[in-house]
Order: structure tokens, then sequence, then C-alpha cells
């Protein structure tokens, strides 16, 4: 690992201030805010991410950002808040089982322990070429360098969003639990606070890969907020990894579904594993609205959100297995028990 000086941040504002530095993407600026630096600090050892300085914000944790806030109007997760806690907080547990069961799945109890929910959304791609700096030959690590994926090893690659510059997988779980459920991202940066939907966070890798958000250097997410609705307590998260103990998904889906009896009043999808960035699927949600849920139904829906897909060697069983995927959550939410008229506790 080379060099680096760490700080402590004092508060939120000085810890935007220290890191607005000039930079041509988030990820890439010289001076990186640290949470439970479970992502950081591997590419840092791996060589991959090189900042001079680690700013640390885990002090602010105590505070507003650190705490878990359920209304009824909806869920408020700080940004410093760890995985296992809202994993485990009774409220998400009952009202928005799909955050719960994303977190829960995700890494190990160890990692869950240190890693905190704001950059828990921005891990990064586990794609080898990304991690190996051996390979020159890596459009989001050196821009304009190349892609090694393409005509490489790309079993874990994405086969939605791809572009011919990047093919690389976004790996989380908990961001499709956010996605599907339409939250928002608060941020906090140089010129104040500014608060954006989920689903504008992630950026597609088109011709610039290197740019994987709509973050710009310095910007701290400082919570996540979910609104409530009918559809939150009839929710699931489904994922298939190569080791059910500890892996990244080969492919996942989170659901939540509005159900008036048999009927798909409103679906909620979001697709893991396989796409560039947590994957709305938006022609299945239109497929399944207004209609009887049942497998064949299940199975139309899984179709037209892999309609798109565009697959490489390796990688071609995405598109059955994230199907398949789809298919067993979408049917896993419908035989949830009705929710109980919001008497959501607070
Ligand atoms: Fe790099 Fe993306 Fe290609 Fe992987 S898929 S080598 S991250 S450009």
């Amino acid at each position: 690992m080379r060099p680096f000086t760490y700080a402590l941040a004092a508060d939120a504002p000085a810890a935007v201030r220290a890191a607005t530095v000039p930079a041509d993407a988030h990820v890439r600026a010289p001076v990186q805010l640290m949470g439970g630096g479970t992502t950081l600090l591997d590419l840092m050892k791996l060589d991959v991410m090189r900042p001079e300085t680690v700013v640390d914000i885990t002090p602010l944790a105590t505070g507003h950002y650190g705490n878990i806030e359920a209304t009824a109007q909806g869920l408020r997760l700080g940004a410093l808040v760890r995985m296992s806690d809202a994993a485990e907080d009774k409220a998400v547990v009952r009202d928005y089982p799909v955050i719960a069961q994303s977190l829960g799945l995700a890494a190990s109890q160890q990692l869950r322990n240190m890693a905190r929910l704001g950059g828990n959304a921005l891990q990064r791609t586990r794609c080898n070429y990304f991690r190996d700096t051996s390979y020159a030959q890596c459009n989001k690590r050196n821009p304009g360098s190349g892609c090694a994926a393409i005509d490489g090893f790309n079993r874990l690659h994405a086969v939605l969003g791809v572009s011919d510059a990047c093919i690389a997988h976004y790996p989380g779980d908990f961001a499709q639990a956010l996605i599907a459920l339409d939250a928002t991202v608060e941020i906090l940066g140089s010129s104040g606070a500014r608060s954006i939907r989920f689903a504008d966070l992630h950026r597609l890798p088109g011709s610039t890969p290197h740019i994987e958000t709509s973050l710009a250097p310095g910007e701290l997410i400082t919570a996540y907020v979910v609104p409530a609705g009918p559809w939150t307590r009839r929710s699931v998260y489904t994922k298939v990894r190569d080791r059910e103990s500890y892996a990244f998904a080969l492919a996942s889906a989170a659901v939540a579904l509005d159900m008036d009896g048999a009927t798909v009043r409103s679906a909620r999808i979001a697709l893991g594993g396989v796409a560039a960035v947590p994957w709305r699927a938006k022609e299945a949600e239109a497929l399944l609205a207004g209609k009887p849920l049942d497998e064949a139904a299940a199975t139309k829906a899984a179709d037209a959100a892999f309609a798109g897909a565009k697959t490489h060697t390796h990688n071609a069983y995405k598109v059955p297995l994230g199907k398949a995927t789809l298919v067993r959550a979408l049917l896993t939410a419908q035989a949830m028990p009705a929710p109980a008229a919001q008497e959501r506790k607070v």
C-alpha cells in the first residue's frame, strides 16, 4: 500500500471541505472519505485506488448520520449506520424486509459489522481485470486503455447496461432494495445539501466507465430515505451465488408488490449481479400491473426484464439464471401474508 495521510473528520462540513478537490471522478479524487473502509482499504492495498489523504468520517456516526428513523412516512437510514444494525433493526425487518434481507445476505457478519450503508451502495465492481493492476487494459481504472474483459474471462460480468467500453457488473445487494423502493439519497457537498433519486446515483458506463456516480468530488452521502407504501412489507430479496455462505450475487432480484387479492396493483422490481448498475426492471413491472400473478405471468415479466441482455463468451448463463431468480422472487413475494393496514409502529 502506498503511504497516505490519515485525518479524522471533526464534523461533516469539515470532511466535505477537505475532500472537495479537483478530480475527473468522485472515486479518483486524491482525498477520499472513509466509513467502514471495507471497499476503500481493500482497493488501496491492491493499488487500484491511490488517495493521498483518507478522511475518516466514522466519528460522525454518533449523531444524525448514524440513526435509523422509522415513521409513518417512511424510513430514513443514516449513511453511517452499520450494515448489521440495519439488517437486524426490528422496524426494518418488519416493514422493509427487502432491505433487511439484502443486507443480511451481503458479505460476512464481520464485514457487515464494519461496513456502513453510505459506502455500501458505492462499492465497486469485482471485475478481476479492474482489481488486478498487472492488466493495463481497463477503461474503468485507466480511462482510454481498453477493456480486457470483453475478450477475456467474463463469467461474472454484466449482461444489462453494458457498453463497448466496459461490461463490469455492479456487485452490491442493498442498492437493489433501495432502487426498487424508490429511495432518495441525501447528499452534502461544498455548495450545501441536495437530494436525488437513488435511481440517479449510479451512471451507466457508456464511454466513461471511470465516472461511476453522479457525486462530485467531496460530496458525502448522509442518508437514504425510503417512502412508506403498502408494497414495502410484501417485499423480498432473492440472491443466487456460487457459495451460499459468502459470495457476491451471480443474480439477484429485489421485489415489492402491492396486491389486490391475486391481482398486482403495482410491482417494483430491481435486478442485481447481472447489470452494470443497480437495475430497475420497468418493462417487467409494466407487464405485471393490473394482472393476476402466477408462474406464467412471472416468467413473461422475467423475459421482458432480460429482453435487452447482451452476453459475452462466459456469461450467457446469467440470462436464464437471472430470469429464474426473478420468477422465484415474484412468487415468494406473492405468497407473503397480506400486509396489515399500515399499523406501522414508530
Ligand atoms: Fe475494466 Fe470494465 Fe473492462 Fe472490467 S469490464 S476490465 S472494469 S473496463
